[in-house]
């Protein structure tokens, strides 16, 4: 049985040792001629960006991507070296910030790479650039049918240094599909013109969590998971591929408990009634913490080792569910919402199945008010099954 603080209520653990041995699989899988770009932004996908960071760092990760300056700015301040990508959000604004923390920009038009160039050879700089190149994401980077006009702009840069050449796949989940064939070829002829045209790219990265698993061709020489680090999936098939643990279990405690005859309504809208005289825990965890309304009358928690499901709407603060049942249930029992609890475990992918969304999504929208705890559940004497 996982140790519960009785003092706490809602909260996530995070366990290092897990996300430490997700790395080496990442390693092994892909072997030593390829770097990993670990992918903390978002908070780390919920574990919480510098914690997580810290750790991945203390085992030797030497590059970090985060989606914005500000993610950035973050982990120096906290005292991180390691090289930091900035992966999504860049204006021409941040170049000052840029600068200021040694964050490395990834540059997907030519505004922004004419505005860096002056601000580097301005202020005697040189930004470590990777250029991202648009193979069919849609999204970001420069296009495959307008290399005539930038590919001249990358002859005589004094404010910037190209230091990488990337791109981003749209449907990594299916590696062999038409569109991922494709995204590979225009990327290679892409990268055949910028060489060709006398430009090194010391660093060429392509693949995501699920490319780096399912698409060995796409690594380069550098690949930028972030998923399989905390062992979730965007494609629940994908963990058949590669055995990752995860790594956050999200917790509380029953708060109330009440037995309701049968035909009770329960919860905003009796969307739920009771159709035996039935046992009901109410638990403090509701769509502002991030456990999502979509899982109302659709997710199970975790009590005493059993499945217990969710009845009537999740409100703001408090959800039900029913303990019928489930013996000896008491208030202050653990509840996992998330995770293992005496070898019975409701995973991320299931309930984002529940949810109709992504792993990633559910991870993300912890609130960043529920606090996160860490721990190295191998240390543990009784940390056997715990998370
Ligand atoms: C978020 C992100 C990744 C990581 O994706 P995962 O599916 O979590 O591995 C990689 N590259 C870019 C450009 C991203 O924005």
């Amino acid at each position: 049985m996982s140790s519960t603080d009785k003092t706490e209520g809602t909260c996530c653990v995070v366990d290092l040792s897990a996300l430490r041995a997700n790395l080496r699989t990442v390693r092994r899988l892909v072997g030593p001629g390829v770097a990993v770009l670990a992918v903390v932004k978002a908070d780390a996908y919920g574990h919480g960006d510098i914690k997580t960071a810290r750790a991945l760092c203390a085992e030797g990760v030497s590059r970090l991507g985060v989606a914005t300056v500000a993610e950035g700015a973050r982990l120096r301040k906290a005292g991180i070296d390691a090289a930091i990508l900035v992966l999504g959000s860049l204006y021409s604004d941040d170049a000052a910030a840029l600068v200021r923390y040694s964050l490395d920009p990834v540059v997907p038009n030519l505004d922004l790479l004419r505005h860096l160039d002056a601000f580097g050879a301005e202020h005697g700089a040189e930004i470590p650039c990777h250029l991202k190149l648009d193979t069919g994401m849609g999204r970001l980077g420069l296009l495959p049918d307008a290399i005539e006009e930038w590919l001249p702009e990358l002859d005589g840069l004094k404010g910037v240094r190209l230091q990488g050449v990337m791109s981003h796949f749209a449907r990594a989940e299916e590696p062999e599909s038409q569109s991922c064939r494709g995204q590979l070829r225009a990327f290679r002829r892409m990268l055949k013109r910028i060489r060709a045209a006398g430009h090194d790219a010391p660093l060429v990265h392509m693949a995501n969590s699920a490319a780096t698993m399912a698409l060995p061709e796409a690594r380069f020489d550098m690949v930028r998971p972030g998923g399989m680090l905390y062992g979730i999936f965007s494609h629940p098939p994908l963990a058949e591929l590669v055995p990752l643990a995860p790594v956050l279990t999200w917790k509380t405690r029953v708060l109330q408990l009440k037995t309701l005859p049968k035909h009770s309504p329960i919860s905003y809208g009796g969307t739920f009634v009771t159709c035996r005289e039935s046992v009901i825990a109410t638990v403090p965890v509701g769509y502002a913490d991030g456990y999502k309304r979509s899982l109302s009358n659709k997710a199970a928690v975790l009590i005493r080792g059993r499945r217990a499901p969710v009845v009537g709407r999740v409100t703001m603060d408090l959800t039900m569910a029913d303990v019928t049942a489930i013996d000896g249930v008491q208030p202050g029992d653990e509840v996992v919402l998330l995770g293992t609890q005496d070898g019975e475990t409701i995973s991320a992918e299931e309930m984002a199945g529940w949810a109709d969304t992504i792993s990633y999504e559910i991870l993300t929208s912890i609130s960043k008010g529920v606090p996160r705890h860490y721990i190295e559940a191998k240390q543990k004497p009784d940390g056997v099954g715990g998370y």
